[in-house]
């Protein structure tokens, strides 16, 4: 039991929006108020996530934007993000991606700030983005609501100092806290092979301090801490929860997603490595004798008490999403929850297969098939897509499963 050493943690903040609408420039532009890089001597960022300093608050920027690392990391099981900035341009409003990122957010039950980018721009019209998200159940604090939303513009500069200190307001509220003296876990967020260094992981310890030397294990690899550098590319011996950092001295590549832990001895990160990869075959073998997100999973799964049935939902129109989804609420839901985590117009893509994955939901399409990869994503995650061309059909399965269930 650590309970007594409990201290306060940066907060890890993901980007996410629509294209175009900013992230990467609000990631630069943040990163550029790191005063503490300028005098070092440089802000050229070597790592997939820095650090920047807000009234003696450190802030963690996860700095791949967009929701398809996020989620792909979290349909490995890692979470890794505590709050999540969606950027929407005040020149372009609320778009797909934007709508996608805000369900991705709620689906990890991280909480969500907007920023309102691009507000330099002449045709800006800040306020329509909020009544756009107000009636998507994003409503702005000004208006009574919950959600803060901070008018910034990464081309000026404007705004960014209110959008870091709403990001550390919340944190505080969070109450972010992590066991500096355990031994050290976290998640690999990136990782590759460098021709000259060999194996290069990103490591966000979210737990213990990592330090140089400590034997280490991360998926099916496993290493020594070898060498150990911030996102400023300066050396470190040792490094915190909350940090991010590269690391060098695994034995193959790790898989972003991964999750890390320190542990006695080499030997012994070896041992588990192979356990895992070991663990992992099996795995690939059962799944291909049984899917792993399937209607009846779901329902076992909700026998045991896990009560909630996550559903995505496509159609090819409008109007027969909103059928379905009409359908679906007025199913009884006295003993499961039916929960529909997205619906949509269009083909059924990859990204609403991620979601499915890291969400264990299941899909159903009415009158759209699987596009793009999503099939093959569907397959290789073991996402059960079921499809229709008659409305009632949806409900009835649904309804006979949940009935089949009670009985
Ligand atoms: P991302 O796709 O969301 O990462 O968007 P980018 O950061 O690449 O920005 C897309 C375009 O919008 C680029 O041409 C940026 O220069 C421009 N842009 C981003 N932020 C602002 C801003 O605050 N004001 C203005 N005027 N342009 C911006
Ligand atoms: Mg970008």
């Amino acid at each position: 039991d650590d309970s007594e050493q409990l201290e306060p943690r940066p907060p890890v903040v993901t980007v996410m929006g629509h294209v175009d609408h900013g992230k990467t420039s609000l990631l630069d532009a943040i990163r550029k108020t790191d005063v503490a890089a300028r005098e070092a001597g440089g802000i050229t960022q070597h790592i997939g996530a820095y650090q920047v300093t807000v009234d003696g608050h450190r802030v963690t920027f996860i700095d791949t934007p967009g929701h398809e690392a996020f989620t792909a990391l979290r349909a490995r099981g890692a979470q890794v993000t505590d709050i999540a900035v969606i950027v929407v341009a005040a020149d372009d409003g609320v778009m797909p991606q934007t709508l996608e990122a805000i369900d991705h957010a709620r689906a990890a039950g991280v909480p969500i700030i907007v920023a309102v980018n691009k507000i330099d721009r002449e045709n800006a019209d800040p306020q329509r983005v909020r009544a756009e998200l107000a009636a998507k159940n994003l409503t702005p604090v000004e208006w009574g609501g919950d959600t803060e939303f901070v008018d910034v513009s990464a081309k000026t500069g404007q705004g960014l100092d209110q959008l870091l200190e709403t990001i550390v307001t919340l944190a505080e509220l969070s109450e972010l806290r992590a066991n500096p003296n355990a031994p050290a876990s976290g998640t690999v967020i990136e990782s590759r092979l460098d021709t000259g260094r060999g194996p290069v992981a990103t490591l966000l310890v979210q737990r213990g301090t990592l330090r140089l030397g400590d034997p280490i294990v991360a998926g099916t690899q496993a290493g020594r801490v070898r060498a150990m550098t911030d996102y400023r590319g300066e050396r470190l011996k040792e490094a915190g929860p909350g940090t991010p950092v590269e690391v060098l001295g695994f034995d193959g590549v790790p898989e972003a997603g991964d999750r890390f832990r320190v542990v006695e001895s080499e030997r012994e990160a070896r041992r588990l490595a192979q356990e895992r990869a070991q663990r992992l075959k099996q795995e690939a073998l059962a799944r291909q004798m049984r899917r792993r997100v399937s209607l009846e999973d779901v329902l076992a799964r909700a026998e045991r008490g896990e009560r909630q049935l996550n559903l995505i939902v496509k159609a090819d129109v409008t109007g027969s999403l909103e059928a379905i989804v009409d359908e679906i609420a007025k199913l009884p839901q006295d003993e499961v929850t039916v929960n529909v985590i997205r619906e949509g117009v269009g083909g059924i893509t990859e990204s609403d297969v991620m979601l499915a994955a890291a969400s264990d939901a299941v899909i159903i399409g009415f009158n759209v098939r699987p596009v793009g990869g999503a099939a093959a994503a569907a397959q290789r995650e073991g996402v059960e897509i079921r499809t229709y061309s008659v409305i009632y059909q949806v409900a009835e399965d649904l309804k006979a499963a949940m009935e089949g269930l009670l009985e």
